[in-house]
């Protein structure tokens, strides 16, 4: 097979949930969507009330030591994180949990590097600690806000997977620039018309001048990233041994 002619294989995504309608749900339109008619990646939703027991097929139990919800039982979750495992083969496991460590741009490409991901998705108040244990899973957490469900927090990490897939976007340049690859927000972004409601684009962006262009979105980069978001400014300080932001009217009269 000539170089041109091979096709990289489709990074699989694994979602086991309630709710297996829900998939590819949003990732099958726009970029993700294309990406998926392609073959860049392939969206397989696992229903886990298939592992209930009973008429019901109940999959959750009321909280072991009294309390508010249900609990989804340790040995359903397993019997299905099992099964996955045995189709889906060697693949990373995340758990949606508001305990879990925060989903960061470095997750998402660390895992599009690989061959997919399952995703194992909850509902009611949480899962038995017990299955956590058993599979040694790694929670993850979209930010600290409680959604009703792991579905929308693996859309979101999905989402933000796939658009870093070799070939579902246009350039692959445009990442190494893009918010919180260097620990900087980024700088700000300006279209036609040049003048509009008595507001203009900077001079700079107009001059031609692509030097002057780089510092300028550097300098507003660290600036809008030092008043936004503190815990990225320190970082980035420690690690670039930079002092303040620089401010647009420094550079003028520097
Ligand atoms: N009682 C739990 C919240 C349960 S919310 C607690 O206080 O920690 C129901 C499910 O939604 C969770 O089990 C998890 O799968 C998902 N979920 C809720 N918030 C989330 C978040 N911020 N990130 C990722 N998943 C989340």
């Amino acid at each position: 097979m000539s170089a041109s002619s091979h096709k990289q294989a489709a990074w699989q995504a694994h979602i086991i949930t309630l709710f297996p309608d829900m998939f590819p749900g949003p990732l099958g339109t726009s970029l993700s969507g294309r990406a998926l008619e392609t073959g860049a990646w392939a969206c397989r939703a696992h229903d886990l009330r298939a592992f209930g027991t009973g008429r019901h097929r109940t999959v959750d139990d009321t909280p072991a030591g009294g309390g508010a919800g249900m609990v989804l039982r340790a040995d359903i979750a397993s019997a299905a994180l099992t099964e996955t495992r045995n189709k889906a083969g060697d693949l990373p496991v995340l758990l949606p949990s508001p305990r879990g460590v925060p989903f960061t741009q470095k997750m998402a490409a660390d895992l599009s590097a690989g061959g997919g991901a399952i995703f194992m998705c909850n509902r009611f108040e949480g899962v038995d600690e017990r299955f956590i244990e058993a599979h040694d899973l790694r929670e993850v957490s979209l930010g600290d806000y409680i959604l009703s469900g792991g579905e929308v927090a693996a859309f979101a990490m999905l989402d933000a997977i796939i658009r870093l897939l070799p070939g579902v976007m246009g350039s692959a340049a445009s990442h190494d620039e893009e918010s919180f690859t260097d620990d900087l927000l980024e700088y700000p972004q300006y279209t036609r018309p040049a003048s509009w409601q008595g507001r203009d684009i900077p001079d700079v962006l107009t001059s031609g001048n692509h030097g002057d262009i780089a510092a300028w979105r550097r300098a507003r980069a660290q600036e809008i990233t030092a008043a936004r978001r503190p815990d990225l400014w320190a970082r980035f300080q420690a690690r670039n041994r930079v002092g303040a932001p620089k401010k647009p009217d420094d550079e003028k009269s520097g």
